[in-house]
């Protein structure tokens, strides 16, 4: 059975046929919130198929332009519907107000320690801050969704226990396949970020292209490809 650790079913892109989409893949999917409204969207499309899991969380860049207020009450109404991950969230050094980005990743990285549930993180221009406060809050479950930090940090990483979610874009991106040769199998997932982050340019991304990466990890590990999807789909039900 395929994993998808990191998708958004509830963009726009996927309003047309979601329900197509979901029903033609076999496997399960995590879908991930990045704002208020999002949040609930999530939370209804997995009530309504039993293979959609909601991950619920504030993307960075509405972090900052929400209040703090805005920002309390939404971990609250994270925390009451119970999702089986924390996400997506994480730092972005695209975004401005880093010092306030911090300190509400810390709150969700408090929050999903609290819970018990894995914390799916996204970070970009700011890979090694992300992992000093993971490492600092003592995060306990960690998904580093689509890491592009440098191979000491992915050492670091993994020595600190976190698993990494590989995606479809590792057919043609060097760093990926470099991160699967390095990390154990026991620490990597799949993911496809859809309908981002397609391996053809243009396309929309769907969670059946995670069967793209697992053929990629098969060749890179030396594994046969069901190897490969019993370990992930393991990997997933021990973490998850
Ligand atoms: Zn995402």
């Amino acid at each position: 059975m395929l994993v998808d650790v990191h998708a958004h079913l509830t963009y726009e892109k996927f309003d047309e046929d979601v329900d197509e989409v979901i029903n033609k893949f076999k496997g399960i999917i995590i879908t991930n919130g990045t704002f208020v409204e999002d949040n609930r969207k999530v939370l209804k499309l997995s009530k309504k198929y039993s293979n959609v899991k909601p991950a619920l969380g504030i993307y960075p860049g509405h972090i900052i332009e929400m209040s703090d207020d805005e920002l309390k009450k939404e971990l609250k109404f994270i925390e009451e519907n119970k999702p089986i991950a924390i996400g997506e969230v994480g730092l972005d050094g695209t975004y401005e107000n880093m010092d306030k980005q911090i300190i509400w990743f810390k709150e969700f990285i408090k929050l999903s320690n609290k819970l018990e549930i894995p914390i799916i993180v996204h970070t970009r221009k700011a890979e090694a801050k992300v992992i000093d406060v993971l490492e600092e809050m003592k995060a306990k479950k960690v998904v580093l969704h689509c890491f592009s930090g440098n191979m000491k940090l992915v050492v670091r990483a993994e020595k600190l226990g976190y698993n990494f979610s590989v995606p479809v874009i590792i057919t043609y991106l060097e760093h990926f396949k470099e991160l699967v040769k390095k990390v154990s199998i026991t620490k990597l997932l799949t993911e496809t970020d859809a309908p981002f982050l397609s391996n053809i340019k243009g396309e929309r991304n769907e969670p059946k292209n995670v069967a793209i990466t697992i053929k990629e990890i098969a060749k890179l590990k030396n594994m046969v490809e069901i190897e490969v999807e019993n370990s992930i789909l393991m990997n997933y039900k021990r973490l998850f």
